[in-house]
């Protein structure tokens, strides 16, 4: 894209957000790279931030499945323990507070839809009851069996990793009822045990500001960024409120940055400088 088309498209975006009442928040996994995480693009991704997944020869959809909890629990949980620490040890990037700004701008009406389960919107100051963890949280915990279907939080519960055998040290995160090892609560490939309760409140509150949105007819503006095709809940989530509100859709991503309509935007970068030059304009 030309420089000066570019510029005009953040000219576009920020009269947008300038004239609505509301935002609505959608991100993916290219929202954290600006933090330093890993989006885990490709198999080559995955396997540049987990080379001993590569040695295994298991891809991401295959390392993300529930089977090892059983199979190999000690694997399992080097990889969620790994990713835990990482998250718990990450400072969300500033474009997150300057969304998070930009919503309280609105008079608090904003809402954020994200498959990232990594909790970096609530470390953000982002308040809880504003958020749709859509595929769960890596900070919460359920039984692998289940036994029931209560989901806990993952404070006070450390993982310590072997990383030269990429195997979690014991004790193992346990169930806290029934003493089966506890496993993380998200929704996994192939998984038939996630509990989605928590996810399911999240969804309603959302429903419910959406209710409000139109009934109120405010004016709905929607930022999606670092969405990928590869697993696209997030795409077309934004893509139906879109059309539903009517309501522009700004698109930030470095690939497969197109967008539906004319009316929408679409500007080629990574988050936090896509972010940046709309907010900061
Ligand atoms: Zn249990």
């Amino acid at each position: 894209m030309k420089y000066s088309t570019l510029e005009k498209e953040y000219k576009r975006a920020k009269e947008y957000i300038n004239n609505a009442d509301a935002v609505l928040i959608t991100a993916g996994a290219g929202m954290g790279v600006d933090s330093g995480l890993p989006d885990f693009r490709g198999k080559e991704g995955f396997w540049k931030a987990y080379p001993i997944a590569k040695k295994l020869g298991l891809r991401f959809e295959q390392m993300a499945n529930p089977q090892w909890f059983k199979k190999n629990p000690k694997l399992a949980w080097a990889f969620y323990g790994h990713r835990l620490n990482l998250y718990r040890n990450t400072e969300p990037h500033e474009g997150f507070k300057k969304i998070l700004e930009l919503g309280k701008s609105k008079n608090n009406e904003y809402f954020v839809f994200t498959s990232n389960v990594d909790g970096q919107f609530q470390k953000a100051g982002f308040p809880g009851e504003k958020i749709v963890e859509v595929h769960g949280s890596i900070h919460h915990l359920q039984c692998t069996q289940p036994c029931s279907r209560d989901i806990w939080s993952a404070d006070g519960v450390n993982v310590e990793i072997d990383m030269e055998k990429f195997e979690a040290k014991e004790p193992l995160p346990e169930c806290i009822h029934c003493g089966e090892i506890a496993r993380p609560n998200i929704l996994m490939f192939g998984d038939w045990y996630w509990i989605e309760d928590r996810t399911a409140q999240q969804e309603e509150r959302l429903e419910k500001w959406l209710n409000k949105v139109k009934y109120k007819n405010l004016k709905l503006v929607i930022i999606e960024i670092g969405a990928g095709k590869a697993v696209p809940t997030v795409r077309m989530f934004s893509e139906r409120i879109a059309s539903e509100f009517y309501a522009p859709l700004i698109r930030i991503n470095p690939r497969d940055y197109e967008v539906p309509y004319d009316k929408d935007i679409s500007i080629p970068t990574g988050g936090l400088e896509g972010i940046k030059n709309i907010v900061d304009l």
